[in-house]
């Protein structure tokens, strides 16, 4: 056992599952999995950097307010860090390191050359307006503007935030070096550098991936049963995509609530119905609602968890019926949840693996624009789509050779390669 990062780096939760005990777990896991040296571990349970900022913003009303703004950099050892930014009300230090420290592994597992990030505020944005926003996030990228670069660091979208965000950080960061630099953050709006195919690419990946574990169970997706927690970027896109795949959508659900229909959803009207009702979903036509906790023990084909970490638990794992569980959020299956599906024989797809087409498509948009050269989406789509298959082979051939699930396999591919370049590199001075 490691000695776990001293508070306050990275602090804790209390009374709450801890997000970065978990990732450490996962980490000794493989740690052992690989036989590691002992020092090496040590080093990749430490996030590199953990950066808190004060963000004073002034809301419509005249009043100041100060929020905290967090960026962790866990691993720079293969790249720039990389890795999203979220704005939702529970984001803690704690959570926001689990998730960088799962960016990195992710990075190494799709082999792209970057190291694992994320970042967050402690926000529900729906309580701010577009201007307090815009306001939040200038200042939250004014105060890290040491601290991100093209070479450096570089935020993109994740829960709360969007292309939106993502051009104000972007015009943020220009403004205050003097010059355009499209390539600090990924995810942008079209007209300022961003990628085609980026807003769908971590459903499109979802979509990919369950796919391959479908065939390989000799299954295809046409009339599979496919029940989705979110209906956000992720969620949405990968419902999509499903259901233009031929998969029957029976059930999705967002923070408001769910709906369900036992013939399948009509995917391309919710998503309209939902643009024209504030993104709620609740009171579709020809659909019933349904309780969030309900929908994940629904008798389904592939469940998707696309909201956010936690979801399937101690408590309510037994009652999951899904034979393929992709994990579409970060860590939406908790350590002894996950234990009990392996167990079970059910397909648990990694978040590192399923949702990685998102930072596959942002890596490719960097790409784009490191070169001035911008491809068509159906390039886009098949690149991304060569390196997610590909990471899903290796995963599964890691799997049969160490006889271990495909989490383990997945993490024993990004760890060992993070590993493996530390090592090369050697410990500076
Ligand atoms: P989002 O904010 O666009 O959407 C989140 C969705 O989850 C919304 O529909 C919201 O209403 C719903 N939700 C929130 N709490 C819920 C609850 N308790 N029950 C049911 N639904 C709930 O966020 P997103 O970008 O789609 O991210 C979702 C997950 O995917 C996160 O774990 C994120 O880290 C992960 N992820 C996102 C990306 C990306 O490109 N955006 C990439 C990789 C991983």
């Amino acid at each position: 056992m490691v000695s776990m990062p001293t508070l306050p780096l990275v602090g804790a939760t209390p009374g709450h599952i801890c997000p970065f005990d978990q990732a450490c777990s996962y980490l000794e896991a493989a740690a052992k999995e690989l036989s590691l040296d002992q020092g090496i571990l040590e080093i990749l349970s430490h996030p590199r950097r953990v950066v808190t900022v004060s963000i004073p913003v002034k809301l419509d009303n005249g009043d100041i307010r100060v929020l905290a703004g967090h960026r962790v950099q866990h691993s720079d050892i293969l790249g720039p860090y990389k890795g999203g930014t979220r704005y939702h009300p529970a984001v803690t230090v704690n959570e926001v390191s689990a998730l960088a420290m799962l960016m990195t592994w992710k990075c190494a597992l799709l082999g792209i050359p970057y190291g694992g990030a994320k970042g967050g505020i402690a926000i529900d944005p729906q309580n701010y307006s577009v201007s307090e926003l815009e306001r939040i996030t200038r200042r939250y990228t004014s105060e890290l503007i040491k601290d991100i670069g093209p070479a450096l660091d570089i935020p993109a979208p994740d829960v709360g935030t969007s292309a939106r965000e993502m051009a104000w950080m972007m015009d943020t960061y220009s403004m205050n070096v003097g010059h355009a630099v499209p390539g600090v953050v990924t995810g942008k709006p079209l007209s300022v550098g961003g990628s085609r195919g980026r807003e769908m690419a971590t459903g499109r990946g979802v979509m990919i991936i369950v796919r391959e574990a479908l065939a390989d169970l000799g299954k295809s997706l046409d009339g599979v049963r496919v029940v989705i927690q979110g209906f956000g970027n992720v969620g949405g896109a990968a419902a999509e995509l499903l259901y233009q795949a031929g998969a029957k959508i029976i059930a999705v659900s967002t923070a408001e609530g769910g709906i369900f229909a036992n013939d399948g959803l009509d995917i391309p009207a919710l998503k309209a119905y939902a643009a024209e009702n504030h993104k709620s979903i609740v009171g579709f036509p020809q659909s019933e609602p349904i309780k969030n906790a309900e929908l994940l023990t629904l008798s389904c084909d592939v469940l998707i968890p696309a909201a956010l970490e936690n979801q399937i638990t101690e408590e309510n794992v037994d009652q999951i019926q899904a034979q393929i569980v992709a994990e579409a959020a970060n860590g939406p299956v908790t350590l002894e949840a996950n234990r009990v599906l392996e167990a079970r024989g059910v397909t648990v797809l990694p978040d590192i693996l399923a949702n990685a087409g998102g930072v596959v498509v942002s890596y490719l948009e960097w790409v784009q624009g490191l070169s001035y050269l911008f491809w068509d989406e159906e390039r886009v789509n098949r690149e991304m789509e060569h390196l997610m298959v590909q990471a899903y082979r290796q995963v599964m051939q890691q799997s049969k050779m160490r006889q271990v699930p495909l989490r383990l396999a997945a993490y024993t591919l990004g760890v060992g390669r993070v590993a493996q370049a530390l090592s090369d590199r050697g410990l500076y001075p």
